[in-house]
């Protein structure tokens, strides 16, 4: 099979890069198009990211190098590149003015380019799915309803959340599935660094340090699980009327994956400790059934030491896309806390978008 040709708007940055690095021997896609800022337009890859690759991996240079950064802004450059054959739909990695993103994504995707973004602008329109592929891969049936009111055929776009939310979401839907209803819920975050993009926090300001602030977060956290939990309804998504949800949100030095402390409390019926982790032991869902590339095995991994999970030890559990909780026990004022853990570059941004594509792909509107 011939592999679709996908582009990475915004590949210089934090987020292109993981999507470069993660993308390397993708059975299914291949990084054909790269685009970033005017400054980087015109250079090669290799010229482009001399200096600035900020990974710890790197990634298959011979295959991307020697291409030629366009300017994410021409969307005309990227729509002669589909109708070329060379262009089947875009990773959003672009880091700019909230509103010049919503409206290049709406470029692209009126050009006939599909847009799987990483960024917030359009997280809240109502019509654009807003994915973890494992809790509401049913809100793909919005795509038809969204190119239809947008007189768009082939374009769409479809959005990942926030990366501080992952650690937490996966597992309370697990619990909502199994019939416990969550009314409320405080979350408690400690975010790594590589979730601000480079350069990021000033390290003065971080080592040895713990900054209780990260701006817009505590609100992402608060509302975005009411549009991710919500139902399709006349071409819009109705957001669920809850949970309740309370966010602190702090950065930690700490280079890649956030943990999140969390208390659950439950409607009427209240699971045990153990039936918690018996729901997240057996939970699966549409990405493991599908057998999806970058769909971790066990998407939710419950550890049983006093002592985990940490980012450390923790973070690239199954391909790095796995949820690692642990410390699952009683809470003295809601009914259960848990400690939830993923990395926020991959589970939480890179990789996250790749499943999305993929879940897209195999339901096919990618082509
Ligand atoms: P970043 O490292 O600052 O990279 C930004 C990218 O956007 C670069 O490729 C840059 O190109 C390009 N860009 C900047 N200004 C532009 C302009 N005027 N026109 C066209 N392209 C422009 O940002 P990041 O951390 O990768 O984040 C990318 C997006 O993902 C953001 O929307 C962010 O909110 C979201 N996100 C990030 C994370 C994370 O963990 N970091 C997690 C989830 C979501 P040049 O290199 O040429 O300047």
């Amino acid at each position: 099979m011939s592999k679709i040709p996908v582009g990475i708007l915004g590949a210089t940055g934090m987020v292109g890069q993981n999507y470069i690095a993660l993308l390397a021997g993708h059975p299914w896609f291949e990084v054909k198009y790269l685009a970033a800022s005017p400054r980087s337009a015109g250079k090669t890859y290799g010229e482009a990211a001399a200096g600035r690759w900020h990974l710890r991996r790197g990634y298959e240079a011979a295959l991307i190098d020697g291409i030629t950064v366009q300017d994410a802004n021409d969307v005309g450059a990227a729509a002669a590149a589909e109708k070329r054959g060379e262009l089947a739909f875009v990773f959003s990695a672009l880091e700019m003015d909230k509103d010049a993103i919503l409206g290049l994504e709406e470029s692209y995707a009126a050009a006939g380019i599909p847009v799987v973004s990483n960024a917030s602008a359009n997280r809240w329109t109502p019509d654009v799915p807003m994915l973890i592929p494992e809790v509401n891969a049913a809100h793909t049936d919005l795509i038809p309803l969204q190119q239809k009111a947008r007189g768009w055929t082939k374009g769409f776009i479809v959005v990942k959340p926030n990366c501080s939310i992952q650690s937490y979401m996966m597992p309370v839907w697990a619990l909502l599935q199994a019939g416990y209803e969550v009314k409320r819920l405080i979350a408690t975050t400690m975010q790594a660094v590589s979730g601000a993009g480079f350069p990021g926090v000033p390290s003065l300001d971080v080592i040895d340090n713990v900054v209780p602030f990260i701006g817009g977060e505590e609100e992402k956290s608060e509302k975005e699980p009411l549009k991710i939990l919500g139902a399709v309804e006349g071409g819009l998504i109705r957001n669920a009327a809850g949970p309740l949800i309370s966010a602190h949100c702090n950065r930690v030095p700490v280079s890649d994956g956030h943990t999140a402390t969390v208390s659950l409390e439950f409607g009427a019926k209240k699971p045990s400790v153990e039936q918690v982790k018996e729901v997240w032991r057996n939970f699966r869902a549409l990405p493991q059934e599908l057998g999806l590339p970058f769909a971790p095995t066990q998407p939710i991994i419950v550890r049983e030491e006093a002592n985990r999970p940490q980012p450390g030890k923790d973070r690239d559990a199954d391909k790095s896309m796995a949820v690692s909780v642990g410390r699952v026990r009683a809470c003295p004022v809601f009914d259960i806390r848990f400690v939830g853990l993923s990395h926020n570059t991959i589970r939480g941004a890179a990789g996250g978008g790749i499943l999305n594509a993929e879940l897209l792909k195999a339901k096919g509107f990618l082509g």
